[in-house]
């Protein structure tokens, strides 16, 4: 076998740019057309008897200004993005729902933007399709909290279900500070515009839709936790299937990159910033202590993997593609 050396390299590479840029030089035409587009976002992994399907709704990048985290100077926010190959005005903001399979029931937590926040997502039902999943299998739909990338793929842009089957599990102390008039009233323009969307979602039925309590076991092996700050009643999910559990961390943390590596931020979405750090620390804490398999609907597709505590924050571990289930 040939030996590539940085000189062999170098002297290849000058001989490609030689024959470029030779008079008279054809293009040369590839033997098959670029594909042009991504290959479908599904990644399979087990929890015990538990089939979990990650699926993709897409990215958006989030404007950022230098007010993004309320207790950090700017320039300290610059490093860490500098240190995650991040540009300074935009924060990766991936999504990623999870189906459940219990073996009863067909569980889909969360359920992406339904193509009504950036242009760069919606794909989940495209890539629902790409898992061989018809959207009327979905026995139960589990929402985390009611941001509108949660939720608004509940619906359709012309407001008609999506999940046709599903029942719909919401936390309870979310639908009361959301759904909650004087809330909304007292909020900023802003907010507001939250407020509306969700009565867009939920209003029309809300027969269908039932509000746990943070702490029950919603389906089995379907623990809920409650995980305040981030919105008053966001939810963590523990699943359990034989000796083995899954965290799913919602929106705990946004990037990994940003907010596991600096655990104290509070950026200008979160609720009440305090108790979303004391959440953040008490439930990573948790995960790393216990070495328990996590995913975080904002972090890097697949989402899954692991968090180890370093000296001033958390790292995260993505898990290896398995191969086989
Ligand atoms: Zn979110």
């Amino acid at each position: 076998m040939p030996t590539l050396t940085r000189r062999s390299l170098l002297a290849g590479s000058t001989v490609a740019v030689l024959a470029a840029s030779a008079p008279g030089a054809e293009p040369v035409a590839a033997a098959a057309p670029p594909a042009g587009q991504q290959a479908p976002g599904i990644y399979r992994y087990r929890i015990g008897a538990f089939e979990l399907t990650a699926l993709y709704d897409g990215i958006w990048y989030r404007p950022i200004t230098d007010k993004f985290i309320r207790n950090a100077p700017f320039a300290e926010v610059e490093r860490a993005l500098d240190a995650a190959f991040m540009p300074h005005d935009k924060l990766a903001t991936p999504f990623t729902t999870l189906v459940v399979n219990t073996g009863a029931k067909i569980v889909l937590i969360d359920t992406g933007t339904g193509g009504q926040i950036a242009p760069t997502a919606g794909a989940l039902r495209d890539n629902l399709a790409a898992a061989g999943i018809a959207p009327e299998a979905v026995d139960l739909i589990i929402i985390s909290h009611f941001h509108p990338d949660h939720i608004n793929g509940i619906k359709d842009k012309d407001n008609a279900l999506v999940f046709p089957n599903a029942e719909i599990m919401v936390p309870a102390p979310e639908w009361s500070y959301w759904m909650d008039d004087a809330n909304m009233n007292a909020a900023s323009a802003d907010e507001k515009l939250t407020f509306r969307n969700q009565r867009r979602i939920f209003s029309d039925i809300a027969k269908r839709v039932t509000r746990f309590e943070q702490g029950k076991v919603v389906t089995p092996g379907i623990e809920t936790l409650p995980a305040p700050g981030h919105t008053p009643g966001h939810t963590v999910f523990a699943i359990h299937s034989g000796d083995r559990s899954l965290m799913v961390l919602s929106d705990t943390a946004q990037h990994p990159a940003v907010f596991a590596r600096h655990p104290d931020w509070q950026a200008t979405f979160d609720v009440d910033g305090d108790a979303a750090v004391t959440t953040r620390k008490r439930l990573f804490d948790r995960a790393a202590a216990d070495r328990m398999l996590v995913t975080g609907y904002h972090f890097p597709f697949p989402s899954c993997g692991h968090l180890v505590k370093t000296a001033s924050g958390y790292e995260h571990v993505p898990a290896e593609w398995q191969p086989a289930l």
